[in-house]
């Protein structure tokens, strides 16, 4: 097979059909979230969900973190990519890893938040979901000596601190106080696919839908590090659906691919939006 890598293959692989997008980390760095797997990452650690649901002094450590990352996490606005991706001519809907809900910020529909919003949570016990918003203002009344948490000389949160999952590196958690499901006292977690967890049911077969009733699957801005991303690249190809992916730096799902970009994402839906 004969890969493409210019814009006018993208356009051509696109124009007049129906596609579905594929997008990861790398549309919302140009809103300021930094990318795990970027060339430009932070060093990350992330919890792993056996951690966070088996042990209290883990789940302090990760909500002292995350109401301190909150503050910058939370206003975080749509890049011209996702908007650009809103009304896309032939565009039937985004399935996206990121958990930042900018998607549909922008006003994009259908999304399928594979991994879920961080601006949600859900009860461990009940299965209750609430809004982060509100958990964040009961955990800053809970703990109001906010700059206590912060590592020596660093009071103030600036964006290379914070992390993806929206949560900020931190120093002492031991008396951080923690609040309980308000249904059921159960225990709260955010609402994204930890690492070790897997995505919903339900989410990968709405997005398994999604891509079988497209004719292009363009993936913009993920590496496809993670089974979770690339399957929908397998499963397209196996299909004979083509695929494009855009990114910088290489990716698991290059050998699937029909058109291949090493581009930035605001700029080639940009370009890709003026021309269709
Ligand atoms: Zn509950």
């Amino acid at each position: 097979m004969t890969v493409r890598g210019g814009l006018d293959d993208l356009v051509s692989l696109v124009s007049g059909h129906r596609w579905v997008a594929l997008t990861g980390a790398g549309i919302s760095t140009d809103s300021g979230i930094p990318d795990y797997r970027g060339p430009s990452a932070p060093p990350s650690n992330p919890m792993m969900y056996d951690e966070f649901a088996s042990d209290d002094a883990n789940r302090r450590r990760y909500w002292a973190r995350s109401m301190l990352g909150w503050q910058s996490f939370g206003r975080a606005e749509p890049n011209l990519g996702h908007r650009a991706l809103v009304g896309a001519p032939g565009l039937a809907g985004v399935v996206t890893q990121n958990v930042d809900g900018l998607h549909e910020a922008a006003g994009s529909s259908p999304v399928v938040d594979l991994h879920g919003r961080i601006d949600r949570v859900v009860c461990l016990s009940c299965g209750t979901y609430s809004a982060r918003a509100r958990l964040q203002s009961r955990l800053q009344g809970l703990n109001p000596d906010i700059d206590g948490y912060l590592p020596a000389g660093a009071a103030e949160l600036d964006s290379a601190r914070l992390r993806p999952d929206g949560d900020a590196v931190v120093d002492r958690w031991h008396d951080f106080r923690i609040a309980p499901c308000e249904a059921c006292g159960g225990i709260l977690k955010p609402d994204v696919v930890f690492f070790g967890e897997s995505a919903r049911k339900e989410l990968v077969t709405n997005a398994y839908e999604l891509v079988d009733s497209t004719d292009v699957l363009v993936v913009l801005g993920s590496s496809l590090t993670v089974m979770s991303g690339l399957r929908f690249v397998r499963h397209a190809s196996r299909t004979g659906t083509p695929v494009a992916i855009i990114n910088r730096g290489p990716t698991r799902g290059d050998d699937r691919a029909t058109v291949r970009l090493d581009a930035g994402t605001t700029e080639t839906l940009l370009a890709l939006r003026d021309r269709l």
